[in-house]
């Protein structure tokens, strides 16, 4: 697979990556799983592991302001 952005070389890293739950809710996914360009910084992430994202977005704690969550569960 190839960068959207500069047709650069996605590689597999692991990354923490803020996700906006609520309007006023940051929740923080610890471990997880992107591909990132090489070339800049862009990165994508898979249908499988947005829908575990979704997932975890869904059942998080939505007064908390913050919320900081492992992936790998
Ligand atoms: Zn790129």
């Amino acid at each position: 697979m190839k960068c959207q952005n500069c047709g650069g070389k996605l590689k597999k890293v692991i990354t923490n990556l803020p996700f906006k739950a609520e309007y006023d809710s940051i929740i923080i996914i610890k471990k997880l799983p992107v591909l990132q360009c090489e070339n800049c910084s862009e990165y994508l992430i898979e249908d499988p592991v947005m829908e575990k994202v979704d997932n975890i977005l869904c059942k998080v704690d939505k007064t908390a302001e913050l919320e900081i969550l492992s992936y790998a569960v």
